[in-house]
């Protein structure tokens, strides 16, 4: 599998695939996460493996609310961290964030591996493992979060969240920056930003903007953040995905 030469047609999808596969096998991500990557990549087909104009306004509207917000944290689970694990520690650095591990099936041998995946990968600090406060609403081994970081966070990137969690963290009042290439599944019709497209695109996109924006004042921030349209975005989303028009 490692020796997929570049210029293969599907050498994206080929790889991601394999980066799973090995997720799974390094005890990273679950079985479960198999079946999201399946769910993800026909999405990302229709779309044309590409980010869309909408997408790309959605990132750097994220990029804006993270650099606002007074606590950011970056929710990191088994796809992500098989996927864009350095990408998702320059993400959290480039707009001040925590990082935490949050699984939907939670095992202490997973929160581990990941943590470690992470600090592998150049993370200082991982969350996660403390697990002392509740997110309400939740059943016990899903609404596990830190005090100090999802409890305590205004502001939430959830890439690939499950709906559930999603609805929950939004009612807790945080703003949700979700990552996710379906815009009708929950945690995306949910968010105060969706951006319907990749993580591997979308990660480091944010980190560009955010990197960008760097000197930007709170009212240009401010500006792009209401700008921005979710329902636009969604709607735009949907459409391409529904024409599914692959030049
Ligand atoms: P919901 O409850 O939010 O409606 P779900 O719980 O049914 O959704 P899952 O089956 O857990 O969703 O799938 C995870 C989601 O992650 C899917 O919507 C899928 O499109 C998305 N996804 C999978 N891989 C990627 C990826 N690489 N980048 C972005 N999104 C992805």
């Amino acid at each position: 599998m490692t020796d997929i030469p570049e210029d293969h047609p599907r050498y994206q999808s080929l790889l991601t695939r394999h980066r799973i596969e090995e997720g799974v096998e390094s005890g990273i991500t679950s079985k479960q996460g198999l079946i999201a990557e399946g769910r993800g990549e026909a999405f990302d087909y229709l779309l044309g493996e590409e980010t869309i104009p909408s997408a790309e306004a959605a990132a750097r509207a994220a990029a804006a609310r993270l650099l606002l917000a007074d606590h950011p944290v970056v929710s990191v689970n088994g796809n992500v961290a098989a996927l864009v694990p350095g990408e998702t520690v320059e993400l959290a650095e480039a707009v001040g964030a925590d990082l935490e591990v949050n699984l939907f099936n939670r095992t202490p041998e997973r929160m581990e591996a990941i943590a470690d995946h992470l600090r592998e990968h150049g993370a200082e600090d991982v969350k996660g493992l403390e697990a002392d406060a509740r997110i309400p609403g939740l059943d016990h081994e899903r609404a596990k979060v830190d005090a100090e970081g999802i409890h305590a966070a205004d502001a939430v990137v959830v890439p690939l969240e499950d709906g559930d969690r999603a609805e929950a963290l939004a009612e807790m009042g945080k703003t949700e920056v979700v990552i996710d290439l379906n815009p009708l599944s929950r945690s995306a019709q949910t968010a105060a930003i969706p951006i319907v497209d990749n993580i591997l695109r979308a990660v480091p996109n944010i980190t560009e903007h955010a990197r960008e924006l760097e000197d930007a004042s709170r009212e240009e921030l401010e500006a792009i953040v209401a700008e921005f349209d979710r329902e636009a975005a969604l709607e735009e989303a949907e459409r391409a995905i529904r024409r599914g028009d692959l030049d």
